[in-house]
Order: C-alpha cells, then sequence, then structure tokens
C-alpha cells in the first residue's frame, strides 16, 4: 500500500484516504469468518462413529487448545476495535462521512482456505497473520492522521516539544504486558524514565484543564491545547500549574515522581484527539 502524503486541498485529501478506509474496513470483514472457524470449525479429526453429530466429544487437550484460540480472537477484538476507532476519526479528519463508509462494499479475496480442512494449526498462522498486518495498517494509518492533522492545525498548537529532558522508552506505547496485572493491555502513553524532580515541560502552549491527584495517574497535569487536543503528564511528585491557568510551550509544569499505579519514577506522557490517546512519537518527532 502507497501512502501519498496530501496536500491542504479538500478534495485531494479525500481522494487518497479513501483507499485507506477501504482497506480497513476490507479487513475488518475478515474478522467474522475468522471467529467463525475459531468457535465453530471442530478442531483435530475425530468422529466418534455411531454418536450423534450434535454431540462433539473434546478431548482435555483439544479443549484447551480451543481455549487458547479463544483467548487469542478475544485479543484481536480488542485490537480491531481500535483500528476502528482510528479509522472512524480518520474518515472524519478526511472528510469522509461514516454512512459512506458503511455504504462501501465488503472487502473480498484473503486467504480463503476452505475451512472444514483447516487445522488449528492452519488457524493459528492466519490469525497470526492477520494479526500482523491490521497492526501494520494500524501504524500507517496513525502516521496518516498525524500528517494530516498537522496540516491542520497550527504549529504552536501540536505538542512536538519533548516533554522532559531525558529520552522516551520506545518500545512503551501500544500492547505490551501490564506490569501490575501480567496481561497483555494496550499502554496508551510514552514513558519517560527519570529521576524523581526532574523537570516536565508542556509540550505546547495551551490552557491547563487539570492538576490533581487521581488513584491511577497519580498527580497529573491535563493540557488543552484546542481543535480537541489534550496532552497529559502522569505520576508527577510536585505539580507547579493550576487548572484555568494559560501555560506556554516548554513552560515548567510540574516534576518526575511515581504517584499512582507507577513501578518507578517516570513520565508517562499521553496525546490525545477528542479523548482517544494517540501515538505521541509521531508528534514529537515532528519537531525535529
Ligand atoms: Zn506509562
Amino acid at each position: 500500500m502507497n501512502i501519498i502524503l496530501v496536500s491542504n486541498s479538500t478534495a485531494r485529501t479525500r481522494s487518497i484516504s479513501l483507499p485507506l478506509v477501504l482497506l480497513i474496513i476490507g479487513l475488518l470483514s475478515l474478522l467474522p469468518a475468522l471467529l467463525v472457524w475459531a468457535l465453530i470449525v471442530p478442531h483435530g479429526t475425530h468422529q466418534h462413529k455411531g454418536i450423534p453429530t450434535s454431540i462433539h466429544f473434546v478431548s482435555a487437550s483439544e479443549q484447551a487448545h480451543i481455549d487458547a484460540l479463544a483467548q487469542q480472537v478475544g485479543e484481536m477484538e480488542a485490537r480491531v476495535l481500535r483500528l476502528d476507532a482510528l479509522g472512524a476519526r480518520l474518515s472524519n479528519l478526511a472528510g469522509v462521512k461514516g454512512a459512506d463508509a458503511d455504504a462501501l462494499p465488503p472487502g473480498r479475496g484473503g486467504p480463503m482456505v476452505d475451512a472444514r480442512t483447516m487445522s488449528g494449526v492452519e488457524l493459528e498462522k492466519h490469525i497470526h497473520a492477520l494479526t500482523q498486518s491490521i497492526e501494520l495498517n494500524g501504524d500507517k494509518l496513525s502516521l496518516l492522521e498525524a500528517t494530516m492533522l498537522q496540516q491542520r492545525l497550527k504549529a504552536s498548537t501540536l505538542p512536538s516539544t519533548m516533554p522532559t529532558v531525558v529520552a522516551y522508552n520506545s518500545s512503551s506505547y501500544g500492547w505490551r504486558v501490564d506490569p501490575f496485572s501480567g496481561k497483555e493491555a494496550f499502554h496508551e502513553g510514552l514513558d519517560f524514565v527519570a529521576d524523581s524532580g526532574t523537570p516536565i515541560y508542556a509540550s505546547a502552549a495551551g490552557i491547563v484543564t487539570a492538576a490533581e491527584q487521581t488513584p491511577d495517574y497519580g498527580r497529573i497535569v491535563k493540557i488543552n491545547h484546542g481543535s480537541g487536543l489534550e496532552t497529559r503528564y502522569a505520576h508527577a511528585s510536585q505539580l507547579l500549574v493550576k487548572a484555568g491557568e494559560r501555560v506556554e510551550r516548554g513552560q515548567l509544569i510540574a516534576r518526575v515522581g511515581s504517584t499512582g499505579r507507577s513501578t518507578g519514577a517516570h513520565l508517562h506522557f499521553e496525546v490525545r484527539l477528542n479523548g482517544a490517546a494517540l501515538d505521541p512519537r509521531k508528534y514529537l518527532q515532528s519537531a525535529n
């Protein structure tokens, strides 16, 4: 798939982003079929002669296998939901209406192997490949989203200034094993590991909408940059601004700490558009 960076022209934006939206819809349309394969197709070749087909005996190992598949399918559903939301936001940004997207024909093709002959191993391969494909397309789409947003917003309101002096943990945004629950979960921010007391700076100008303590985020500052854009700075040891205050890009607003749901001193930094988490790396990189 080619991504062509678009001009400010609404017409060109629409013509370029539509194939991407189509691609998401195509990918998503494969999901129901996969769910059916995972949940309905019998795994293994055991057939008990003389026993009505409505009764299907599964061994403990088969059941464990099915359970593992069901868990994978559940994780895929969560990923697809996020991709779906991203696709909807992209459609809005590109001026493609939701109704038009719904009216588009469903995607065709794909690895359509006869489900009856498919073994559990094959099914797993398909699920794995689809998951990778969805992730790849999600990456491309979030990059396109960032590009389009940058064209829309004034440079002064984009959160492109590094919020602290240390480098971020690049793998911290996205799917990872949650250190508290031990389960895979989507981590919606970028972590900057820094000593307690390290300065935290506003990554763009804006209005402070919250400077408070919450159970999960600990001491947190939220800044509204307009156009639905918000940045969050969490787990601080000290808050240096108050709600309602106007802050400039690069202004000292808090100090790094480990308050709330945190395993050690670090800054948890989020960029949100109308409440949905964006990949902060796409915006911080744009400053360079
Ligand atoms: Zn974090």
